[in-house]
């Protein structure tokens, strides 16, 4: 199971965007705010301060700062080193020479699933606001198609390149910058690369002054050297820890942890609780042949996080064996007291053993042998509500039918036949029951 991203620092983007020829500014990372200064006084220019976090807006929130000296420099690392953007820490800074921007022009490669291609796009008003372009003025971004097989062609590149309004030497140099972009997604296998701003400077030069790669997990094994490269600081705890233990566990927003072993029944089990009113509070496959310490882990997971009202276990034993997972419950609970209502539903290998260890250990938990009831336990349960089962449906009666039944097959065959001998017969028969019948009114 992968599917999630890698998402790759600005830092690490720019440096593999320069490997496909693409422009960036000299500078050096920094993690104290001396280096910062050191960084500065080599450089000998005006400079940027940029945290490296992995979030956008981070000038916006403060984050990217622009010093005059290497005295600057110290002073602006030391405030966005340790500084909090959207819940992350700010670790490390990117002290670049400062660009002189003239215009900031936005440009990325995405895969366009309804059209089944990779797209890239680009607009002349890049920089900060480049959502709020694409949600009030769509019409100023511009998508290109590209056909896999042949790749960006450089009459695509040039039509961009025009509808960007670039003139002369800026027209070949942005071939350069495109097609090396769309290089560099391929060949990370990634699912965006990006460049915003993409900046004409004051002697309209093209330079790449932010970057982002985001790849795909499930390519990881192809790269060695992006995986290395993973920032695990920047993992919250619960997915680091999830990760140790090889679960797939995705933080949601709702009361209902879930723990549930293959991903389409997690997918099943939270369907079912929305549709019974409730709400996911993650996603969490423990895969097939969880052993005891690894559901430990999962719930360990789940009951960290405190939105959780109530938890809902949707085991179906095949390779899982349901004792295995009792145990793990069991060991959890020990390890991670809580007062959180527990729902369980074991079915499959083992259920009788499983059920037997739940039972023994005197834990104050529902089961359920249906996937419904299981869902509606777990939905009262984290409204602190009593389950009430549903009133049982009216029975239904079986009333035998008569040769009533019209086979489809021989009505086509059989009518019209039937019905010319029948009609011969029948005329004179309803004439003489119709005049009766009109006299009598
Ligand atoms: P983001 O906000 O996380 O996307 O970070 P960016 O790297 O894109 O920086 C945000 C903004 O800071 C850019 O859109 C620029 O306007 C500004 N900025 C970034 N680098 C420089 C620079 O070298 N010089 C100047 N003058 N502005 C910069
Ligand atoms: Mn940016």
């Amino acid at each position: 199971m992968g599917g999630t991203s890698v998402k790759l620092h600005e830092y690490q983007s720019k440096q593999i965007f320069a490997h496909y020829g693409i422009p960036i500014p000299e500078g050096k990372v920094a993690s104290t705010a001396e280096e910062a200064r050191q960084i500065a006084s080599e450089l000998g220019k005006r400079v940027v301060v940029k945290s490296q976090v992995l979030v956008g807006g981070r000038g916006k929130a403060g984050g990217v700062k622009v010093a005059n000296n290497p005295d600057e420099a110290e002073q602006v690392a030391q405030k966005i080193l340790g500084m909090n953007i959207k819940g992350l820490t700010v670790r490390k800074v990117l002290v670049d020479e400062a660009a002189d921007i003239q215009q900031e022009i936005y440009l990325g490669v995405v895969i366009n699933r309804a059209a089944r291609r990779v797209t890239m796009m680009a607009s002349a008003a890049g920089g900060m606001e480049i959502e709020e372009v694409a949600r009030t003025a769509p019409e100023k971004i511009i998508k290109v198609l590209i056909d896999p097989f042949l790749g960006l062609c450089d009459y695509q590149a040039r039509q961009i390149a025009f509808a960007l309004g670039l003139k002369g030497d800026q027209i070949r140099d942005f071939g350069v910058i495109a097609s090396g972009l769309y290089k560099a997604f391929g060949d990370c296998d990634a699912s965006l690369a990006e460049i915003n701003p993409l900046v004409i400077t004051g002697e309209g030069k093209l330079l790449a002054v932010d970057g982002k790669i985001v790849t795909d997990d499930n390519a990881s094994f192809r790269h060695p050297d992006l995986a290395a490269v993973r920032d695990v600081d920047e993992e919250t705890s619960s997915e680091a820890e999830a990760r140790k233990f090889g679960l797939s566990y995705i933080q949601l927003d709702g009361q209902i942890g879930c723990m549930v072993n293959g991903a389409g029944l997690a997918m099943t089990t939270m369907d079912i609780v929305k549709l019974f009113g409730g709400s996911p509070a993650n996603f969490l496959d423990i895969g097939g042949g969880a052993s005891a310490d690894k559901v430990a882990a999962a719930l360990r997971i789940i009951l960290a996080d405190p939105n959780v009202k109530a938890v809902l276990f949707n085991i179906f034993g095949g390779i899982t064996r349901c004792d295995e997972v009792a145990k793990g419950i069991v060991a959890a609970l020990e390890q991670v007291p809580t007062q959180a209502p527990m729902v369980i539903r074991l079915v499959g290998t083992n259920e009788e053993e499983g059920r037997a260890i739940l039972a023994g250990a005197t834990l104050r938990v529902q089961t359920a042998s249906t996937l419904v009831e299981a869902a509606q336990k777990a939905v009262a349960a984290a409204k602190g509500e009593e389950y009430v089962p549903p009133s049982p449906p009216p029975p239904v009666v079986y009333k035998p039918r008569q040769h009533s039944v019209v086979r489809p097959a021989a009505k086509k065959t059989a009518r019209p036949a039937a019905k010319k001998s029948v009609k011969k017969a029948a005329k004179p028969i309803k004439k003489a029951t119709k005049k009766p019948v009109k006299k009598a009114r």
